[in-house]
């Protein structure tokens, strides 16, 4: 399989008419591999409150009962999952929605008992997602894990994109998300970070919150990956300038690969 490039949609930028679907369609036009993953979590939050299902918080992380699991795996798989594989095949692409539980490729186990049906990745067995691009597919991962018990798990979509970026050894992996990229701390973007440097903006504090597990996706994708980056997937056609480099966002490297 030629190396894919593995692309985060983040849920900020889901459902925002913007131009990542033309864009994938386009790069699949031209040959690209391509291997996404999306996000949800407000979509997912959104559905929680229509159906009236609270919402308990432990340390101020949400906690993922057996009902909230079930919303969370048909908000994720059923509908924003197949928004996007239509939204792809609408514009002349082609695409097969597909969850970590299928095929068994995503293995999970719980991460904090407190927290609920919450999954780490253990393990990304990548044959599921290969049989996939080699029939031609854009595969659009919801970040659904499957547990040793057989138990399907909510995992975080930038853990399993970084992930999965690595056990492919992608070319790229970006992120599109709803900032320009990593900011410093006066709000200003930082074009291009080794990993050392990403890592220390996680310790200062200057990376925080949901950017967080993006930088910690990048650092471990790392490995085998060249290139990641982080890019404001508002901009128009943010994936195709994040490749051809004329985009802006934020790329980190491993040291010595800079310039
Ligand atoms: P997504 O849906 O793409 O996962 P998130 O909201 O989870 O989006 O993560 C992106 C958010 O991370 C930004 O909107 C911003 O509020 C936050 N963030 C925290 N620290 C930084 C930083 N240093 N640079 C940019 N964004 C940051
Ligand atoms: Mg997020």
């Amino acid at each position: 399989m030629k190396k894919p490039i593995v692309v985060k949609i983040g849920g900020s930028t889901l459902g925002n008419h913007d131009t990542t679907m033309e864009d994938l369609v386009a790069l699949q036009k031209e040959g690209k591999t391509l291997v996404v993953v999306h996000g949800g979590a407000n979509i997912v939050s959104e559905w929680l409150s229509r159906l009236q299902i609270s919402t308990r918080f432990e340390n101020g992380l949400r906690v993922t009962d057996r009902q909230s699991l079930d919303v969370v795996a048909a908000v994720l798989c059923g509908l924003v999952n197949k928004e996007l594989v239509i939204g792809i095949q609408s514009l002349g692409g082609r695409a097969i929605g597909l969850s970590g539980v299928d095929g068994g490729f995503i293995e999970a186990r719980i991460k904090d008992a407190a927290l609920g049906y919450v999954g780490e990745v253990v393990k990304v067995n990548p044959e599921p997602i290969e049989a996939v691009v080699k029939g031609g597919y854009i595969p659009i991962i919801a970040p659904l894990g499957l547990a040793a018990k057989g138990e399907k798990l909510n995992v975080n979509g930038d853990p399993a994109a970084g992930d999965i970026a690595a056990s492919l050894e992608a070319e790229r992996l970006i992120f599109l998300t709803d900032v320009p990229g990593i900011l410093d701390s006066s709000g200003k973007l930082l074009p291009s970070l080794s990993a050392d440097e990403a890592s220390s903006l996680i310790g200062s504090g200057v990376v925080s919150g949901g950017m967080i597990p993006k930088v910690e996706a990048c650092l471990r994708a790392l490995s085998t990956v060249p290139i990641t980056q982080i890019v404001d997937g508002r901009e128009p056609h943010a994936l195709i300038k994040a490749l051809s480099g004329k985009g802006d966002g934020t790329t980190i490297v491993l040291t010595g690969r800079m310039g």
